[in-house]
Order: C-alpha cells, then sequence, then structure tokens
C-alpha cells in the first residue's frame, strides 16, 4: 500500500525526522490560505500523486503550462496561481505512464535553501532477509541511472534484526555522505530514526531523495516515498486509513475486496488461475503462443462460488479483454465449484469474448458436465498447452 509525500511526511516526524512545514491542501484558496499561514519568503507547491520524477514531469492541460509538478512559489499569490494550474489537472512523470494521474491535493510546504541533494532509502532485502539501506551522494536524480553509470557512488548495507540499528550504522552512513561534526550527528539520528520508523510501521519501502543539507547546515527530508507491506495493514488501521483509492487502479480495489490477489496487466487475455504458480505459469504460455496476459489473478484455494464469480466479473468488465482463459487445478479448489461459479457470472454479465476453460483435479468430471450441460459456449481444452493455444487462437482470430 502506498500514501503520499505529504502523510509519509507526518508520519516520519513522529517518529522524530526533520521535515519542513507545510499543508495538505485541495483547493486554491486553501492553498492560499496555507501559504500565508507558512510565511515566505519561498514556499513549494507540490502535487501529491503515487508516483515520483513529479518535478521533471508535465501536465498534459495547457493551461497548467509545460512546468512540473513541483515548483518553487515566491509569493502567496503565486502559490494560488500554482495551486489553480495543478489542481484537477493530469500530470505525466516517468513513473505514472503516458496516461499520467490527475491531481487531486497539493502540499504547500515552506521552501529549503538547498547546499547538497543527498540519496537514501531502505527496504526490504530479499536476499538478505533484513532491512537494507542504499545510500548515495548522488540525490536528486534517478537513482538507477546511478547504479548503472557509477555504481561505487552507492552504499548499500542490511541490519541484523537481532541487534536492531546500531552507533556504527550511523556513522556508516554519515560517512558515505560525506558529513562530519554536528551534521554526522543528524545523519546518525536520522539512521535510527528512520530505521525505527520503517520496523515499526511494517514499511516495504521508505525512498528520500532527496534528503538535503540546507545551507545553514540542517539535514532535512525533503521528499518521501513510502509502501507498506499490505499484509501487515490489519494491525495498522491508523495506517489503513491513509489509503488513497483514487489512487489505485479500481479493478484491483474490487478484487481486494474479495481477497482476490489480482494484478492489472495490458494484454489482450483474462486469466483466472488458482495458485500463483499455476497462474504465473499460464501468463508465460500465453506470452509463449504470442499473445498478452489481461491480468494475473489467483482466486486461492478453497475459492466460494461467490468469489470466482466476483473474480469473473472483475476479468469481462475490462475493456482491454479479448478473450478468457481459465485455468484451474482442483486440489482443495473443487472443479465443480469453478464451474458454477463461472456460470453463474456469465448468466449475469453475459459473454462477449471467447472462453476456454481447462480443468483438472477434484470433482473434475462434475465441473466438466456441468460446463458441457450449460449451454453455454465455452471452448473446453484438455491441458495448460491446448487451453493456451486455444485461447490465443480464438483472440487472434476475434482481432
Ligand atoms: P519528485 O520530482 O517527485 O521526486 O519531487 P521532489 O520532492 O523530489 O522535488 C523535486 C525537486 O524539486 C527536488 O529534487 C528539488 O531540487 C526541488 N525542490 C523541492 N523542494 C524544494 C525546496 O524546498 N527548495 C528548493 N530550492 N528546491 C526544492
Ligand atoms: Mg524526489
Amino acid at each position: 500500500m502506498n500514501i503520499h509525500e505529504y502523510q509519509a511526511k507526518a508520519l516520519l516526524k513522529k517518529y522524530g525526522a526533520p521535515v519542513s512545514r507545510g499543508v495538505a491542501v485541495f483547493s486554491p484558496d486553501e492553498a492560499e490560505k496555507a501559504a500565508a499561514e507558512l510565511g515566505g519568503p519561498l514556499w513549494v507547491v507540490k502535487s501529491q500523486i503515487h508516483a515520483g520524477g513529479r518535478g521533471k514531469g508535465k501536465f498534459k492541460e495547457a493551461e497548467a503550462g509545460e512546468k512540473g509538478g513541483v515548483r518553487l512559489a515566491k509569493s502567496v499569490e503565486e502559490v494560488k496561481t500554482f495551486a489553480g494550474q495543478m489542481l484537477g489537472n493530469t500530470l505525466v512523470t516517468i513513473q505514472t505512464g503516458p496516461a499520467g494521474k490527475q491531481v487531486n491535493r497539493l502540499y504547500i510546504e515552506e521552501g529549503s535553501d538547498i547546499a547538497k541533494e543527498f540519496y537514501l532509502s531502505l527496504l526490504v532485502d530479499r536476499e538478505t532477509s533484513r532491512v537494507a539501506f542504499v545510500v548515495s551522494t548522488e540525490g536528486g536524480m534517478d537513482i538507477e541511472e546511478v547504479a548503472h553509470a557509477t555504481p561505487e557512488k552507492i552504499l548499500t548495507f542490511s541490519v541484523d534484526p537481532v541487534t536492531g540499528v546500531q552507533g556504527f550504522h550511523g556513522r556508516k552512513v554519515a560517512a558515505a555522505l560525506g558529513l562530519t561534526g554536528d551534521l554526522a550527528k543528524q545523519a546518525s539520528k536520522l539512521t535510527d530514526v528512520l530505521y525505527s520508523a520503517f520496523t515499526a510501521s511494517d514499511m516495504a519501502m521508505l525512498e528520500i531523495n532527496p534528503l538535503i543539507v540546507t545551507k545553514d547546515n540542517r539535514l532535512v527530508v525533503l521528499d518521501a516515498k513510502v509502501s507498506f507491506d499490505s499484509n501487515a495493514m490489519y494491525r495498522h488501521a491508523d495506517l489503513a486509513e491513509l489509503r488513497d483509492e483514487s489512487e489505485e487502479d479500481a479493478k484491483e480495489i474490487e478484487a481486494s475486496k474479495y481477497d482476490l490477489a489480482y494484478i492489472a496487466l495490458d494484454g489482450t487475455i483474462g486469466c483466472m488461475v488458482n495458485g500463483a504458480g499455476l497462474a504465473m505459469a499460464t501468463l508465460d504460455i500465453i506470452k509463449l503462443y504470442g499473445e498478452s496476459p489481461a491480468n494475473f489473478l489467483d482466486v486461492g484455494g478453497g475459492a466460494s462460488e461467490e468469489k470466482v464469480t466476483a473474480a469473473f466479473k472483475i476479468i469481462t468488465a475490462d475493456p482491454q479483454v479479448q478473450g478468457i482463459l481459465v485455468n484451474i487445478f482442483g486440489g482443495i479448489m473443487k472443479c465443480d465449484v469453478i464451474a458454477r461459479g463461472v456460470i453463474a457470472a456469465v448468466k449475469t454479465v453475459g459473454l462477449q469474448v471467447p472462453l476456454v476453460v481447462r480443468l483438472e483435479g477434484t470433482n473434475v468430471e462434475e465441473g466438466k458436465k456441468i460446463i458441457r450441460e450449460s449451454g453455454l459456449n465455452v471452448i473446453p481444452a484438455d491441458d495448460l498447452d491446448d487451453a493456451a493455444q486455444k485461447i490465443v487462437a480464438s483472440v487472434k482470430k476475434g482481432a
């Protein structure tokens, strides 16, 4: 689960991280009021969307100009003008894809005088099964580019969960950033604070780009991107409330209501599969035969008829879908339940595209019989290979 920059900063502040003062707003009038309250002489007007690269991004609408989604303002009037240009308009950044994202909220922040920009992030490192720090003096820019061109400028280390973060970790961060004296102390403290915030709130990633040194020698978190481990949200009701559903794919939100593991993709074949491994294999084999999947969908081990119906509705509601492949191996899941779910769904939403069903496992004969006797135009398949070829051929024929 992702949150907005201003929410991430408020959370980090609670743990003691240095952030600038700021106010989240939803209208130009609110922006004006916030700017007056913050006082000048410099303000930053920041588009709040769940994507990075806002500073270098561009708005689609001419009225918003070609200027970016993060702008420095020198007067209260300018803050209001920028707010009017950004709100309601679509910001396209390197991370949003060409469709961009509509800006519905802004963060008005007091401007900082920047002396240096660094990069600092924490993430769960799967290789070491630990929380890792990634630190670089090359802040403000694309870290992937830095990693590619000058990997020696990036320091990575992980923290032993038994001891937690220790003094030497903080000194490592300070040294990597070339900080001494009081700034080194600030870096050490920040290292502790970020690690505590990360572990206590079950973050999956915390990226600060840039972390700055101001001209008056303060370390400040100038940008913050946080994502949480969704599986842990049940124990953070306060954080779960920060979710902004307008930032998420509508199909994925619907799927989450039914506890379906669903990820929207950009192909043409809708897939309904049980088990993540079989789902991955299904995506691969569709690719192998020359088409692309429209989604990843794992209905889970013991899905009910209701859940299968919901899954089928989500797939058919996707205008990109030109064919559907149901691929079920009935272990705990029973083939007859799947068959009934599919038929119930087809009866409510109709079937505009070819549907291939491959069933195997528990109650397979009963499942096949239900489908055969439904009178629906379903193409049966015997195995995964056969199923993939049949759905790809049907979609190609229809196109
Ligand atoms: P991003 O483009 O989405 O990563 O948004 P950031 O919050 O990182 O802002 C982009 C850039 O705007 C930063 O790298 C800074 O160079 C600049 N910026 C942001 N806040 C300030 C500020 O308070 N003062 C100054 N001078 N520049 C800022
Ligand atoms: Mg940034």
